[in-house]
């Protein structure tokens, strides 16, 4: 019975180890925190911030919507 129960002890512990190991393998190498991952842009039309991927291109600036782009250039 006391086998057993070091049997288990050692196969609970076999457990967490691999699963710790798999949980910080899946951890990105470099931990990014949402505010520095996404640089913040200004609407060039009404200065409204936003992340950069979100933004509008346009020829004189970035904008948060197709329609201050427009506005703002005229195409
Ligand atoms: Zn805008």
């Amino acid at each position: 019975m006391k086998l057993l129960i070091v049997l288990l002890a050692v196969l609970a512990g076999v457990w967490l180890w691999r699963r710790g190991r798999r949980l910080s393998d899946q951890r990105p190498a470099g931990r990014r925190t949402p505010g520095q991952a996404l640089p913040m842009v200004g609407c060039a039309r009404c200065g409204v911030h936003l992340p950069g991927q979100d933004a509008v291109r346009g020829s004189q600036g970035s904008y948060c919507t197709v329609a201050h782009r427009r506005e703002a250039e005229g195409a």
